[in-house]
């Protein structure tokens, strides 16, 4: 079995290869038939009309014959030989001979002389030295008149037709093949252009985010390219957002790393002479790692969040809501206003829900003032429920309001350097709430602060 692929251009080269000798073929045969079929029929014509004529002509006597013979000679497009055979006493009597008189046309007598053999039917025959002949015999009463045609002139115009036929096929397979190829090798062009930049963006190892240069036509090959460098964008930024992952968090959990082994070292070079400093590194110890424990904690998190798939369910969201309120609400100092609208519905999974919830009360908690209050709230608007964090803090610029779902980010003002986080968090609450089918936005709160709000399908 030949498993050998074919390339774009030997397809369309051959299909229209196979085209063109189907064409050619078909018509050279169709003329063929046509003009020989009309030649025949043309000649059998003449050859019924001729033996008409001779039979109307009731010829009576030899001159008679001679001149409705001259007459018919004139006429007559093709060779034709006559022979009358006859026992007419008008005939017989002038002939000075007795029996049967035998006329024939001029010099036919070698002709009738000559073996003669059926080929189709009995009126197509061969006659040795004089080529195929149309022949047709009649009798009345005492008269019996032949009549041979000559094939000669249509089989030579038919062999004609098909020389000339096929120098004409000849050259149009000839300049088809040609042309097939020109026209396979400027269709393929565009495809291997593609293949061939690919190819050479893969070896090129300098480059750190690759595309290709796209060929303008045809549209197709144009929009597979743009369709193949949205593709390589989208890796390209995925792979940025891995590699930034993982150089923060290398870099996140280093500093706290540096700072334990600092104090261990305090603490073993110093801790006989100057036991004093041994409690404030162990607390400095025990701080450290437990921001250790956070960031890592954080980072599992993140990756089964990844990867997580949870079974969606009818879950009363406003009972979550209120039990999370209620709860948080005893464990911090703000004042916090819970809006709950009861009995609102969602498919969705009950602990990550409360994860969330409780994501967005601790950065409500931790990035606004004490005496700031909170507000949680939950309504329904147009079959959409919209759970929603309020807090009157430092806010967040505009311009940033979409980076903080990146991972590690934080907002660099001196406010919230202060305050402990790894930039996680929110992150974290972005994928939970896509595998909850819901999408979450930041707005400007009044006077100040922020709100995040999350939307999800009523049910
Ligand atoms: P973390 O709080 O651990 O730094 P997050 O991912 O939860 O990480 O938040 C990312 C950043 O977004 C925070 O560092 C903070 O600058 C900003 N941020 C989050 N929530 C609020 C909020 N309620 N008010 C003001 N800024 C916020």
């Amino acid at each position: 079995m030949n498993d050998r692929q074919l390339t774009y251009q030997e397809l369309i080269s051959n299909g229209i290869k196979k085209l063109v000798i189907i064409i050619t073929l078909s018509i050279s045969a169709l003329i063929l038939i046509i003009v020989g079929v009309q030649q025949s029929l043309l000649t059998v014509h003449e050859a019924q009309g001729q033996m008409m004529g001779l039979n109307r002509a009731n010829i009576d006597d030899i001159p008679s014959f001679i001149h409705w013979n001259n007459q018919n000679n004139r006429h007559s497009k093709q060779n034709t030989v006559i022979r009358v055979k006859t026992n007419k006493s008008s005939i017989t009597a002038t002939s000075g001979r007795e029996g049967q008189v035998i006329m024939t046309s001029s010099a036919s007598k070698k002709f009738i002389a000559q073996r003669k053999f059926s080929v189709f039917g009995k009126n197509v025959v061969y006659v040795n030295g004089y080529g195929f002949f149309l022949f047709y015999s009649q009798k009345e009463s005492d008269t019996t008149y032949q009549i041979w045609v000559s094939l000669n002139k249509l089989i030579n115009s038919m062999i004609l037709l098909l020389i000339i036929i096929s120098i004409v096929v000849f050259i149009t397979l000839g300049f088809g093949t040609w042309w097939a190829q020109q026209l396979a090798a400027k269709l393929s062009a565009p495809t291997i252009q593609l293949v061939n930049e690919t190819r050479s963006t893969i070896k090129d190892s300098e480059v750190d985010q690759p595309t290709l240069t796209v060929p303008k036509s045809p549209q197709e090959i144009h929009e597979l390219g743009n369709a193949f460098n949205d593709l390589l964008t989208a890796q390209n930024e995925r792979l940025q957002r891995e590699k930034d992952f993982v150089s923060n968090a290398s870099h996140e959990l280093r500093t706290p790393i540096a700072a334990v082994r600092g104090n261990i070292n305090l603490i073993k070079r110093h801790g006989d002479k100057h036991p004093e400093v041994i409690p404030e590194s162990l607390d400095f110890i025990d701080e450290e790692s437990l921001r250790m424990q956070n960031l890592i904690e954080n980072l599992l998190h993140l990756s089964r969040a990844d990867r997580a798939k949870v079974i969606l369910q009818d879950e009363n969201l406003s009972e979550i809501t209120e039990q999370i309120g209620q709860h948080y609400e005893a464990s911090i100092p703000h004042k916090m206003n819970l809006e709950i609208e009861p009995d609102l519905h969602i498919s969705g999974h009950c602990d990550t829900l409360k994860q969330i919830i409780v994501a967005l009360l601790d950065n409500a908690n931790k990035y606004s003032d004490d005496d700031a209050p909170i507000t949680l709230s939950l309504k329904s608007i147009d079959h959409k429920v919209e759970l929603s964090v309020a807090d009157l803090g430092m806010g967040i610029p505009d311009d940033q309001k979409k980076l903080i779902f990146q991972r590690f980010y934080r907002v660099d003002t001196s406010h919230s350097t202060e305050i402990k986080g790894s930039g996680l968090g929110l992150s974290i609450v972005s994928q939970l709430v896509k595998l909850n089918n819901g999408s979450i936005e930041v707005l400007n709160n009044q006077p100040r602060g922020s709100i995040f709000k999350i939307t999800f399908d009523e049910i």
